[in-house]
């Protein structure tokens, strides 16, 4: 139980100037995050609406929460007032009600779409094409679409051990990035690359993340059995 402090000095040590840290701390306690915290980390990610809502009430204010899971479109209001960054986003409608709960809020939310980059069926996001047809459309419905931000892309690779294909995911979603962030608007400038997590950061910032999403490795395993 409780942070592993080594850890994390190690991995801030490796990302330092290439990558920002997002801490997930999905299914553990305010306690192993406000740890955390009093490290210096302000970067938190979070996959469940309802146990992030919680935290950011018990959590300092300062604390920066990135929602990484997949998002329901009914359940973006609830952390619409205060979510920093958006990872998952991987439909135009769900957009949309990012765009419109932002705008009850008064403000603006930045948003990463998810791409689909891994062998695996299971895991969510827009293919290459899929990708064309919704910065189409976001740049067509500008006027729109006031209150997000589309900031960079996000990407899962494969759950494997062959870290060639995992590096070749990587790779392409890396490609993918440089060729659209050519492509800016006021509402859609890539800047960030969300890739690479316990298992498979270090290839992810050799192939040109800038941000990690870490969990396991500082908080320990999670277990789901509650
Ligand atoms: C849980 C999760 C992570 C962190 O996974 P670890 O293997 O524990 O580092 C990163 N990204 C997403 C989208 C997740 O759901």
């Amino acid at each position: 139980m409780g942070i592993n402090i080594e850890k994390y000095n190690t991995i801030i040590e490796e990302l330092k100037s290439k990558a920002t840290l997002v801490a997930v701390s999905k299914t553990k306690p305010a306690e192993d995050i406000q740890a955390l915290y009093d490290l210096g980390q302000r970067n938190f990610g979070e996959n469940y609406v309802q146990e992030l809502v919680e935290k950011e009430a018990l959590l300092p204010k300062d604390i920066r929460w990135h929602f990484i899971g997949h998002l329901q479109s009914n359940k973006v209001k609830y952390i619409a007032p205060f979510v920093h960054l958006i990872h998952g986003v991987d439909s135009f409608n769900l957009l949309k009600e990012i765009n419109k709960q932002a705008l009850k809020n008064n403000r603006v939310i930045n948003c990463l779409l998810q791409i689909h980059i891994a062998k695996e069926e299971t895991k969510f996001g827009f293919d290459e094409n899929e990708l064309q047809e919704i910065i189409t459309q976001i740049k067509s419905e500008l006027h729109e679409f006031k209150n997000i931000k589309v900031i960079g892309l996000m990407g899962m690779a494969s759950f494997s051990d062959n870290n060639d294909l995992i590096r070749s995911e990587f790779k392409n979603l890396k490609k993918i990035f440089d060729i659209n962030a050519q492509l800016s608007t006021i509402n859609f400038q890539l800047s960030t690359l969300s890739m690479g997590m316990s298992g498979d950061y270090k290839i992810a910032i050799e192939e040109g993340s800038n941000m990690a999403r870490i969990g396991s490795l500082l908080f320990g395993e999670r277990n789901y059995n509650h």
